[in-house]
């Protein structure tokens, strides 16, 4: 299958790719982990996007969809993905329809993660992962509480939990401006194309995996 995830940031995309890697076993594509890893690096181009990171602000297109059609060309893509946080706007969408038409695997379907606004910023400041492993928990929130007790898979010893440095307030702020103004004329742009769903992103994170899976069952069964 071949997924988009679209939704404000916090609204639970990362860790919900997460979730659907076990379930249907293809990989995640996360726009602003390739970005983070880039950065990590000291690359050039992670080097360049630093400044729009650290603000909130969108990354040149012109970086992220380099990245993007380089994971997308990788093996294991070849099988189906999820994309998380990739497209932003509507020239990465038009983008991202000519890449995936040239390589003749056409997007099976977009899922909207819906969640109220006010509950974005706690979510946001609450949340860590594990430096070793990426794994998302929040200090703040019960429903993805972090468990100081559980081992990371990689390291087999606690999680080493680490806060993003844009997940401060008011990055936050400029992040959901940004999300509002450029990243949701995508709700409309897929569903004039027939491939939205959308489903309520608030609560026990169990529970949203199974709306998740819900919207994604007829897309399944078709392809
Ligand atoms: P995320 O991890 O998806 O919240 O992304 C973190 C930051 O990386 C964003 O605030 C942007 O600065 C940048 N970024 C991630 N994905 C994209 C994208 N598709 N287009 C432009 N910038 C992006």
């Amino acid at each position: 299958m071949r997924i988009v995830l679209l939704g404000a940031p916090g609204s639970g995309k990362g860790t919900q790719s997460q979730r659907l890697v076990q379930k249907l076993g293809i990989p995640q594509i996360s726009s602003g982990d390739l970005l983070r890893a880039a950065l990590a690096r000291g690359t050039p181009l992670g080097l360049q996007a630093k400044a729009a990171m650290d603000a909130g602000r969108l990354v040149d297109d012109s970086i992220v969809l380099g990245m993007i059609r380089e994971r997308l060309s990788e093996p294991d893509a070849r099988a189906g993905f999820i994309l998380d946080g990739f497209p932003r706007n509507l020239a990465q969408a038009q983008a991202l329809k000519e890449m995936l038409t040239s390589l003749g695997q056409p997007l099976d379907a977009v899922v909207q993660l819906e969640v109220d606004y006010r509950e974005l910023v706690p979510r946001i400041s609450g949340r860590r992962s594990c430096a070793d492993c990426g794994r998302v928990c929040n200090v703040l929130t019960a429903a993805q509480a972090c468990d100081p007790a559980e081992p990371c898979p990689k390291t087999g010893k606690p999680h080493r939990l680490v806060q993003r440095p844009d997940d401060n307030e008011a990055t936050v702020t400029e992040r959901l401006r940004v999300y509002d103004e450029q990243t949701r004329p995508l709700v409309e742009y897929y569903r004039s194309r027939g491939l939205l769903r959308s489903i309520d992103a608030q609560g026990d994170p169990d529970e949203v995996t199974r709306r998740l899976t819900a919207a994604l069952s007829p897309a399944r069964s078709l392809g």
